[in-house]
This record gives C-alpha cells, structure tokens and sequence, in this order.
C-alpha cells in the first residue's frame, strides 16, 4: 500500500497524531503532515492566516484553502471548540482564546466556572463541536461532529486538555472527559465524529 499524503494545517503535534489515529483504519496508508513538516518535503512554509470567521466550518476552511493554496496537497484543517446552553453557545469559536491572552485553559475554566456559578444542575448541558474542511484538487468540503454533554462544578481528571477536566459525557457517567482513555474518547469525541464521517471520502480522493 503506497503511502497517501494529507497536509494537516497545523502545527500542533498531537492533533497530527490523533489524526492519524482515527484515521489510520479508515484510511488505510494515510500518512498526515502538518505545517513543521513541509521543509522536509521541499514545500515551502507560509503564513497562517487569522481565525476570525463566526463558525467553526468558517474557520476550518478559511484554514484549509490557505493550506491548499500553499501545498498543492490535500489539505484538511479543523477548528471547534465548546459551546454551552447557558451561554448562548459562548464560548464557541472564541473558545481558546475565552479568558484572554496569552491563552489558558486553567483561566478559561476558571472563567466557564465563575460564568456557571449560579446555574442549576439541569440547566448545565453543553457540547463540543468541531468542523474539519477539505480542500484539494477538484473542490472543498467540510463535515461537523458533536460530543453532548454537562459542565460540572469542579474540575476533574488529568487527562485531555482545555475543557476536558469539567466536561462530563452521558456514554461516562461520573467521569469527566479528561478521565476517559484516548480510546474512550475518540469513540465519542466530536472530532472523532467529525474524521470518521471524513474519512470515506478522503480515502476516495487518495485513491
Ligand atoms: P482549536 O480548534 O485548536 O482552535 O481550539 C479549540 C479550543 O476549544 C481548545 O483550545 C479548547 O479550549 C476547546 N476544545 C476543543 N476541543 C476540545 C476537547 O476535545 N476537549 C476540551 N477542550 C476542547
């Protein structure tokens, strides 16, 4: 099986690895190279531009064209983040950014906390999203995945990252989702969702 090359607009190592980790079995060959790579490939690097669309699907395209435009490759980038009923949605694709800079998730969750503090247990539903954006050859494409779930009181669990230590899943009850095992997580996880309905289709487009 030959290898089948994705470029991954991003710079973070892990996404590039659960990427391919979830895709892995779908996809089979599939090899995904992020920003830190393209040197080794003999593509130049480029400037990422700013994330500054109202939608995560906004986002991720916005940042898969520029991967696209810039590689040639085919290009997939993903953005999400949390959305909260009480908040109306917030923080949602300010999520990272939530608490100001320079970025924390320890102020973010502080923040979500403080925001939350009066809110009855019922009314504590939230949901992560995520959009992953496809840009190649012959055209675009953008698939979008949700984990439901509550924001519970105190954080929890070591795992994970950003909001995970206060985020509990209906499919784990009593354990947030920085408690679930990389498996566990992947398996309900709304980016998870998003790279498995993907996946068919990259794999065709690889083909
Ligand atoms: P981005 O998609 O890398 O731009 O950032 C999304 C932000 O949303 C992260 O910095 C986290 O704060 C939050 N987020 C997205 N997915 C998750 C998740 O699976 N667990 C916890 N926080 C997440």
């Amino acid at each position: 099986m030959s290898e089948r090359l994705v470029f991954l607009a991003s710079r973070n190592a892990k996404k590039l690895e659960e990427m391919e980790r979830i895709l892995a079995p779908l996809v089979p060959g599939v090899r995904v190279v992020g920003l830190d790579d393209l040197a080794g490939l003999g593509i130049a690097g480029y400037d990422e531009p700013v994330e500054d669309e109202p939608t995560f699907a906004g986002n991720a395209l916005l940042k898969a064209r520029a991967g696209f435009a810039a590689t040639g490759l085919v290009s997939v980038a993903d953005d999400s983040g949390l959305c909260v009923d009480a908040l109306n949605g917030m923080p949602g694709v300010l999520s990272a950014r939530w608490g100001g800079p320079p970025r924390s998730d320890e102020r973010n969750n502080a923040l979500l906390l403080a925001q939350l503090a009066d809110v009855p247990d019922e009314r504590r539903g939230a949901h992560f999203a995520c959009a992953v954006a496809v840009v190649h050859g012959a055209g675009e494409l953008v698939v979008e995945g949700r984990m439901e779930g509550r924001i519970i009181r105190e954080t929890r669990g070591t795992g994970g990252f950003g909001y995970d230590v206060l985020f509990e899943a209906p499919e784990h009850p009593g354990r947030t989702s920085a408690e679930l095992s990389r498996e566990e997580k992947d398996a309900i996880s709304h980016r998870g969702r998003a790279l498995r309905e993907l996946a068919p289709q990259l794999a065709a487009l690889l083909a």
